[in-house]
């Protein structure tokens, strides 16, 4: 679809976007953060809790065996939308955080040792640093680190060089959350497979923005969050390759993931039930899918493409601005724009845009290693989502103008 020419009708579509905050119409550029939902994944939320709410898996009853068909064809929509190969690689999870912090977990029990090798980025979220550190910690292994370059791209050579047979897991985001590059995450695989490493993808910022192949990526997971691509919060995916699933024991115990449970001895469910401990989000789940149905209805290469105008547009005004410095300038990167305006303080320019009815985020957005790496405290964050205009970028521009002229 012509993302440009159907604006406001796609718009029109998002209920939240049509209000106004302290009197001035909404301007919503926090979407790296979460993202809005449209009509239509709300209406799904809510007729399933009106008429179709019953626990999956466990009943015999008829809203109990039409919501466990629901499920599982939601984990059927995500195997399509990610082109896994079986659809029990497929695990619904709370979001990105708890898919990573299982893998952590799981493969860590299973595949690391003392004196191994963990490899993440300078430019990754908390949430792909903390639980590869706690599971270094509990296996003395050792987490090396991508350093990256002022622009924000990873140094390809640098991460060569970090290779080695010791290597025996890479985990890096397909884009930045704090910068917007996007990472060669094709070429990041194939060095590491070339190890015999595996690899992580934290596609919470990717997976929205490009047709993700998981087959073709060859990665050994992916991960993502329901509530960054337009779903309900409470809800993510880890996809993993099947051979490492069937090898990595259960995260969590408890109901679902269990077949025979004896004060003897518990058998655990097969995949994917096995790491899917307790009532699972199966509301969340169906949500998430409708929400995938939603944006590949617009087009996932048409919101790439406006995207990526509003990106360049909104790149060309932010810097005729006097003293503005954009933080994330890789050639290829996301709609999104980290900046900072001569010494004002991000949180004090966020403040005022508020007030003028722009939302947008402001400190280290979860990435304090990379802030440190710029020897800066936080960035203002701006991050445009196919929902966005161009009148509203003008309106961000105008906002940082009138903010500096009050700040300075
Ligand atoms: N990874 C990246 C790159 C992110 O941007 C985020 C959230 O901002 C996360 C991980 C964590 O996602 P969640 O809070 O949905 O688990």
């Amino acid at each position: 679809m012509d993302i440009k020419q159907n604006i406001q009708q796609i718009r029109n579509d998002f209920p939240l976007l049509s209000q106004t905050v302290y009197g001035k119409p909404l301007v919503y550029m926090d979407n790296g953060a979460t993202t809005q939902k449209p009509k239509v994944v709300i209406d799904a939320i809510n007729d399933l809790h009106a008429s179709k709410n019953a626990s999956i898996h466990r009943g015999v009853h008829f809203l109990s065996e039409q919501m466990t068909e629901m499920y599982e064809n939601a984990r059927r929509r995500v195997q399509q939308f990610i082109n896994a190969e079986h659809s029990q690689e497929i695990i619904f999870t709370s979001g990105t955080t708890g898919s990573i912090n299982t893998i952590a977990f799981s493969f860590g029990e299973q595949f690391v040792k003392a004196g191994d090798e963990i490899i993440v980025s300078g430019i990754e979220h908390h949430s792909n640093i903390v639980p590869w550190q706690m599971l270094c910690e509990r296996k003395n292994a050792k987490l090396r680190v991508i350093p990256f370059s002022d622009s924000g791209e990873l140094l390809m050579d640098e991460y060569k060089k970090l290779l080695s047979s010791k290597t025996k897991l890479v985990a890096v985001n397909h884009v930045s959350n704090a910068l917007g590059t996007i990472n060669p995450i094709k070429e990041i695989i194939d060095l590491a497979h070339e190890v015999d490493a595996y690899v992580l993808i934290d596609g919470a910022q990717g997976i929205q923005h490009g047709n993700v192949d998981v087959q073709q990526l060859d990665c050994d997971f992916y991960v993502f969050s329901g509530h960054k691509i337009y779903g309900p919060t409470g809800i993510g995916v880890m996809y993993g390759k099947e051979k490492l699933l069937y090898q990595m024991p259960p995260y969590q115990g408890g109901g679902d993931m269990v077949e025979c449970v004896s004060f003897e001895k518990t058998i655990y469910n097969q995949l994917p039930f096995k790491f899917e401990a307790g009532t699972s989000n199966y509301i969340g789940a169906i949500g998430m899918t409708t929400a995938i149905d939603y944006i590949e209805s617009l087009g996932i290469a048409d919101i790439a493409k406006y995207e990526n105008e509003l990106l360049q547009y909104a790149t060309k005004r932010l810097s005729e601005i006097d003293g503005l410095r954009i933080y994330g300038t890789a050639a290829n990167k996301i709609s999104i724009l980290s900046f900072l305006v001569g010494n004002i303080h991000p949180y004090d320019m966020g403040m005022i845009l508020d007030k003028m009815g722009i939302a947008v985020r402001t400190g280290t957005h979860c990435a304090m290693p990379l802030m440190d790496k710029y020897e800066i405290e936080g960035t203002i964050r701006a991050s445009l989502v196919f929902y966005n205009t161009i009148e509203e970028v003008d309106r961000l521009a105008e906002g940082i103008l009138k903010a500096k002229s009050m700040l300075e």
